[in-house]
């Protein structure tokens, strides 16, 4: 079978419009590849509203009339994400019959541009997690190792774009959901400053860090999609109202003088040495191409886990109080004799493990008398996380650090374990409490699996990152092994 779902937006876009391929014939390769793979990679597919869609956008092809670059491109969206008439399960069995009133922001500027949205992917529960083993709907499996875990939360994203099953997806980044998951399965996913994409239409974890970003084959794919999705949304509080730059016409403007941080250190003691190895080949590279490098050291990475997991979890106790069984999510077939039993009842069979744990966990850190000793104390910590990332990037242009502290593990190595699964987000989560963008890129393979680097820039400078992933994509030191 044709790999059409490989190629690049623009690519497809050019044969699109000379009619070599026709938008159907995009939706037959994804669905045949989902079909086939058997990842598990979606817990919805849109079948029939997107032949449709593909119909109406065939027209207007042929009709040949200004041809947006996104028109009949295929894209999987992370099922924590509304898209207007279809299920929004979050993977859990608290939503399993919930369907989505309204479109998230993201996905009308999407469809606005004509983007085929393909299906919902899978994810850990409310995003719980980095492997997407906790989904009610089971785990997805690593395109390059059906064995190992895709990473997550976004995993379904992630692995739907590596196994070429869509020509990219959105996921949701929190704490790394969408920058691990794509180092797991090696693809490229990039996590933008907080409040430059609307989170209108994303179900709610922890809404101090949530932040929605593209999964793709490349960085000009990053680029035109985040271009799309990116700007002040009236109906987000935390939106930012800066204008957005051309992300994908700049990417080759403005490479002189790029510095780049390499984080040295303690933090590299605590990552495996073949994350390690692949890190320096990756950095030898890159000092190849003439980018200037400098070492840099990061304080606050041995208290990021204990700081992201207290206000995470705070935020998400009280976001998750709406699932009640009465306003929102899974009634049951259970009797009960009383309204508190009713709601004891609906919580405990509707939550997975995961989110009870997460539950209890942030309402322990918000009790009287022990909030000032964690919550508050964490929001401080917060700030000097903040505050260190910021200093060093008045330095440099961009900090380069691993995505994750170990390559991709098995299914079942680590969900009976939860302290050693937290410890998977070492790299990220400062990243997310500092509120900054950052993008992950497959730098290499070990045993066969994916291996990614991550680079985090300043406020609202995604356009640098994007700049340098293109530049190093294009000196070949990026390997991608497309499925
Ligand atoms: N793995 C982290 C967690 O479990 C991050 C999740 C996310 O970014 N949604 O909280």
């Amino acid at each position: 079978m044709k790999n059409l779902l490989a190629l690049n937006i623009p690519d497809i876009h050019l044969s699109l419009k000379q009619g070599d391929i026709q938008v159907q014939t995009l939706l037959d390769e994804a669905y045949e590849k989902i079909e086939r793979n058997s990842l598990n990679t979606f817990i919805t597919l849109f079948k029939e509203d997107s032949y449709n869609k593909a119909k109406k956008l065939q027209k207007r092809i042929k009709k040949g009339k200004d041809i947006d670059i996104l028109t009949g491109i295929p894209i999987a969206v992370k099922d924590n994400i509304c898209v207007e008439g279809h299920s929004t399960t979050c993977g859990s069995r608290m939503l399993c019959n919930f369907t989505s009133p309204y479109s998230a922001t993201v996905v009308k500027r999407l469809e606005d541009r004509g983007v085929v949205i393909i299906g919902k992917t899978n994810l850990d529960e409310f995003a719980m997690g980095s492997s997407t083993e906790t989904s009610f709907y089971t785990s997805t499996k690593n395109p390059h190792n059906s064995e190992y875990v895709p990473g997550g939360s976004s995993g379904g994203s992630a692995a739907a774009v590596a196994a070429l099953e869509a020509v990219a997806a959105l996921g949701s980044d929190t704490g790394g959901s969408i920058r691990q998951p794509a180092s797991f399965c090696g693809v490229f996913g990039l996590k933008p400053t907080y409040g430059r994409v609307s989170r209108y239409g994303l179900v709610a974890f922890a809404s101090s860090l949530d932040c929605i970003g593209p999964i793709t084959h490349n960085a000009v794919d990053s680029a035109i999609i985040m271009e799309a999705i990116a700007g002040f949304d009236p109906m987000d509080s935390t939106s930012l109202p800066e204008d957005v730059p051309q992300y994908y016409y700049e990417l080759t403007k403005g490479m002189e003088n790029i510095r780049i941080g390499v984080v040295r250190g303690k933090l590299m003691e605590r990552i495996e040495q073949d994350v390690r190895d692949v890190m320096d080949e990756f950095t030898d590279g890159v000092k190849s191409t003439g980018i200037q490098l400098e070492d840099v050291d990061i304080a606050g990475f041995d208290v990021c886990i204990p700081v992201y997991y207290i206000i995470a979890t705070s935020e998400a106790s009280s976001n998750l109080a709406r699932y009640d069984g009465i306003r929102y999510g899974w009634t049951g077939e259970d009797e009960y004799n009383a309204l508190r039993e009713m709601y004891e009842m609906r919580r405990n069979k509707g939550f997975g493990e995961e989110v009870k744990r997460r539950i209890m966990l942030g309402t322990f850190s918000l009790r009287a008398g022990y909030k000032d000793k964690y919550y508050d104390k964490a929001i401080k910590t917060r700030q000097k996380i903040r505050i260190d990332f910021e200093e060093i990037l008045k330095r440099v242009d961009a900090v380069l650090l691993p995505t994750s502290p170990t390559l991709p593990f098995k299914i079942g190595e680590k969900i009976t374990n939860p302290i050693s699964m937290y410890m998977s987000d070492l790299c990220t989560v400062s990243v997310s409490l500092a509120g900054l963008p950052a993008i992950s890129i497959p730098a290499g393979y070990r045993n066969g699996l994916p291996v990614g680097v991550q680079l985090v820039g300043r406020r609202l400078e995604e356009g640098t990152l994007l700049k340098i992933a293109y530049f190093i994509e294009r000196t070949g030191l990026i390997e991608t092994n497309k499925k």
